[in-house]
Parts: C-alpha cells; structure tokens; sequence
C-alpha cells in the first residue's frame, strides 16, 4: 500500500477574490512580494525584462506593443525568470493539480474547424454521442477518486439545453461531489440557439441543472479575422467574452485558453490576452488561463506557423506576464508534453492539467501524453521540479499540500512528447 500524506490545507480562496479585480493590482499582496524579491541577474542583465518588471511594480499593466517587444528581445531564460518571480510571489513554490476525468459528450459538430482533428460529420463510422448512462458509465470507474469531470464536444445537430440539463441533473444525483466542468462558449451559443433562448437564460437553466464552471475552450485568438480562417462560422471574440462575462455575473467561474501557432502574429496573440485581461477586469471570474499550440495532425491547416518547444514557454512565460488579473495559469499537459509542462512550471506556470483519465481532442491530433496518472504520479511530477504540489478542486477553494513517498514509486516518464 503507498504511503499518502496529505499535509494541511494551505490556501483558502473565496470564489472570485477581488485580487482578480483592476483596482486592487497596485496594492495587491503579490505585487508587494514582488517588490521585495531578489532580482536574478537573467532579469537584471535585460532593459527589456527590468523595464517590464518596473512597471508591474508600478501598478502599470504591459500593453500589446510592450508584449511583442518582450516576445520578440527578451531571451527565453530570462522571461522564464520573470515569469517565475511573478509566480512565487503569488503562489510561492506551489503548484496545482486535480484529480479528474474528461468525458466528451460527441464528436458530431456542425462546424469544421480547420484546426479540429476530433469532429466527425454525424453520417461518419466514427461518430457518437453519449446518452446521459454513457456518460455516468464513463465516470464510474473513477468516482471515488475524482473531484470533477469535465466534459466538452461537438455542436450536436439536435441537442438543445434540455438535453444538457437532462444530462447534468442525472450527473449531479448520481454523483453529488462531483464537480461538472462543462460546455465551451460556442456550445453554450449553440444550444442556446436551438432552442430559442438567450445564452445567459440557457447558462441560468445549466447552473441549476448541475453545472458548476465552463473550461474555457474554443477561445482559440480573439481577432476574428484569425477566427475567420482558422474556424470561420464559430462564436465571435466579442460573443466569447459576453458569454463568459454572463457566467461570471451569474456566479460561474470559467478558465479562458488559448490556441496559438496557427496563422496568427504575435501582435494578435498579444492582443488576445489584452482583451482577456479587460473582461476580466469587468466580471472577475477567470480563475485560469489555459495556452496550449496547435497540434496538427489530421487537421487541415497547412499554413500554420507550428511553434518549437522554446516559443511555447516563451509564450507561456508571456501570459503569466501580461495577465495580471488572472490568479492561475495552467501547463496543459495533455498538448504539451510532461517534459514541456515541467519546464512551463518553472516558467511561469502554477497550475499543471490533473489525472485526466482519458483525453480524445488532443489525442486526436497527435498528443501521446499518457492519461493514466494518480494522483501519486502527478505529485512526483511537480516533485521532480523541486516545488510543492497541491491538491486542489476545480475552483480553487480547497487546496491541500499532496507529498509523496519517493521511496514507494516510481515513474517512468515518457521521452519527448511535444507533437
Ligand atoms: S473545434 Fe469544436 S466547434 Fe470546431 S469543429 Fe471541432 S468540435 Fe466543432
């Protein structure tokens, strides 16, 4: 039997803190610890890394041309020492993970992104969508280990917001702990849309169902003339935020990601946290910022400027940077690789993706990360950094010290995995 020593709790977070807020970011308690850290000489060395870093201590935010200039100058070692230094002062030598599941509901959508390796037309061999017994089939091997599920798909030709309350509230009744992380903001417009209501009614009508945040996926780069060629036809990057900034004000809390090294400049990328960090300044519930780049085996965008392992950190690097209003962000393993997550974690990352059990989107097109860690596994992952893991759950308001007993386990983790 492996021995787990849960430790103590360590940090108690009410549900939007109103650190998340603009006008607390000049007297924020992480820009006071900033304040007082020792600067390495990777950051000192750069006008470009210690300009950034005085106007953070200024309370003065990075805009997009400030962003592209540090993308662009700054050395790699150097952002990463600045990511890190604005990570530990908010989050010290922690770093979060969950234990959870991820079941798609379908792969049948209306749409056909370019970038999409997991839709499939409804006619295709391929094709499916659970029934609500499916779904709860999928979840029970895992029940008593997980905390949340979270469950994404394709714009289903017939599905409305009954049928993902019918789902939800079957979920919730079989499984009450259970924390249901559902829906992006295209299959909340989608829904909502056939059947006639608002997308702020439909999310009203989910949250008493069972549902308890959104993911915050299909955010992909909020310019639409991007969204245009990369997944025309999907909600707008105006429609994106509203519906986010609804959940928020309905009191449900959303991550927001983004899907970068399609066809997209560095301005844009810059510009997609700009507007990330504006919502969040209006509503206040983005817990997480999940980046990812595009993998693109059996998609269908040839053009795609796909980034080296160097322009992932340094894009992750950047994001923890600019978004100063979002507490968590978030290494998503399942597109990036162990090896690549462990290196984002020392970069700026404070959040690393759970157990997962099993993951179809990003597997699709050509992830080979593997999706059967416990939670003893991904505690030696985040151990293997020289940092702290933390159980927590999906929003934050738990979060428990996770050690492991080095001496019980071992894990073989897989070579370069980055697609
Ligand atoms: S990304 Fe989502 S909306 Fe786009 S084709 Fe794939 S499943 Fe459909």
């Amino acid at each position: 039997m492996k021995q787990k020593i849960p430790i103590r709790v360590v940090q108690i977070i009410s549900r939007f803190p109103s650190t998340m807020l603009q006008d607390a970011i000049n007297d924020a308690p992480w820009v006071q610890r900033l304040s007082t850290m020792r600067r390495p000489l990777s950051i000192t060395s750069e006008s470009v890394l210690v300009g950034a870093l005085e106007r953070i201590l200024l309370g003065r935010r990075i805009s997009v041309s400030d962003g592209v200039k540090l993308y662009n100058e700054a050395s790699l070692s150097g952002l990463s020492a600045l990511a890190d230094m604005i990570k530990r002062s908010r989050h010290g030598g922690q770093i979060f993970f969950n234990e959870n599941l991820h079941v798609n509901t379908t792969n049948i959508c209306t749409l056909a992104c370019r970038f999409c390796a997991f839709r499939r037309g409804s006619r295709h061999s391929e094709a499916y969508a659970l029934s609500p017994d499916d779904f709860i089939s999928r979840i029970e091997p895992f029940s008593e280990s997980i905390d949340e599920v979270h469950a994404v798909g394709g714009l289903h030709p017939m599905w409305t917001v009954d049928d993902y309350a019918n789902l939800f509230g079957k979920v919730k009744n079989r499984f009450p702990k259970i924390s249901i992380k559902s829906l992006t903001a295209v299959e909340v417009k989608h829904i909502a849309s056939r059947s006639g209501i608002s997308t702020r009614r439909a999310l009203q009508i989910l949250r008493e169902s069972g549902l308890d945040s959104l993911p915050g996926g299909g955010a992909e780069i909020l310019v639409d003339s991007v969204r245009d060629r990369i997944c025309r036809g999907k909600e707008t990057s105006r429609e994106y935020l509203e519906i986010h900034g609804e959940a928020h004000e309905l009191g449900i809390p959303t991550n927001c990601t983004m899907l970068f090294g399609t066809v997209e400049t560095i301005e844009e990328r810059m510009t997609h946290l700009q507007l990330l960090r504006e919502q969040q300044d209006k509503t206040g519930g983005f817990q997480c910022f999940v980046p990812y780049p595009f993998l693109p085996d059996k998609t269908r965008l040839p053009e795609a400027n796909i980034p080296s392992s160097d322009e992932v950190i340094r894009m992750i690097a950047i994001s923890r940077i600019m978004l100063d209003n979002i507490p968590h962000l978030k290494a998503y393993r399942m597109n990036i690789g162990d090896h690549l997550a462990t290196v984002a974690i020392l970069s700026g990352a404070d959040d690393i993706d759970g157990t997962v059990g099993r993951e179809e989107i990003m597997h699709e097109a050509g992830s080979r990360v593997r999706t059967d860690y416990n939670r003893d596994q991904m505690a030696l992952l985040i151990e293997s950094t020289g940092q702290i893991a933390v159980k927590r759950n999906t929003d934050y308001s738990y979060a428990m010290e996770y050690r492991t007993n080095v001496n019980n386990i071992r894990m073989e983790l897989p070579i370069a995995e980055h697609g």
